[in-house]
């Protein structure tokens, strides 16, 4: 028997944690904890919230989940733990993967014998989807007449 090892406490398997792995498996939408509970509560009429939230700690805190700072509104996770960088439309809070960008040198100026030890880089703009739908705004005059 081993002993002196610090063992984390094990994640313990129950149906609804197995449904809400299942829905992140492979899931590159980028789901916040609300999200992840509206698409998984119907399949578990007892599921709460705090379950749901609770379940998405401890897969963050074993390193099998992502939680993603990049929306200012609200956590979102990615099942995908492997170094990348995203992309955030802020009109509709898509969040889009991309490859992360060489990590640049540590920042000049920085206090003397700081020492860097990570850099994370995210980029904000607006999707092909919401930059068609201004497009179409501007375009069209503010009339109104409705024709239907
Ligand atoms: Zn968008
Ligand atoms: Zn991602």
């Amino acid at each position: 028997m081993k002993t002196g090892r610090k063992k984390r406490p094990a994640f313990r398997m129950t149906p609804q944690r197995a449904g809400i792995l299942r829905f992140l498996d492979g899931n590159g939408s980028h789901p916040s904890a609300e999200e992840i509970y509206r698409r998984v509560a119907g399949r578990f009429p007892g599921l709460s919230f705090a379950t749901v939230y609770n379940t998405l700690q401890s897969l963050v805190s074993l390193g099998e989940l992502a939680e993603l700072k990049i929306d200012p509104s609200r956590a979102r996770f990615d099942p995908c733990t492997l170094r990348h960088s995203h992309l955030l439309c802020v009109e509709c809070g898509a969040i889009a993967d991309v490859k992360a960008p060489p990590k640049p040198p540590p920042p000049a100026g920085r206090p003397a014998g700081f020492r860097v030890l990570s850099c994370n880089i995210e980029f904000y703009g607006v999707c092909p989807a919401c930059g068609k739908r201004a497009g179409k705004k501007e375009k069209r005059p503010c009339t109104k007449k409705r024709t239907k």
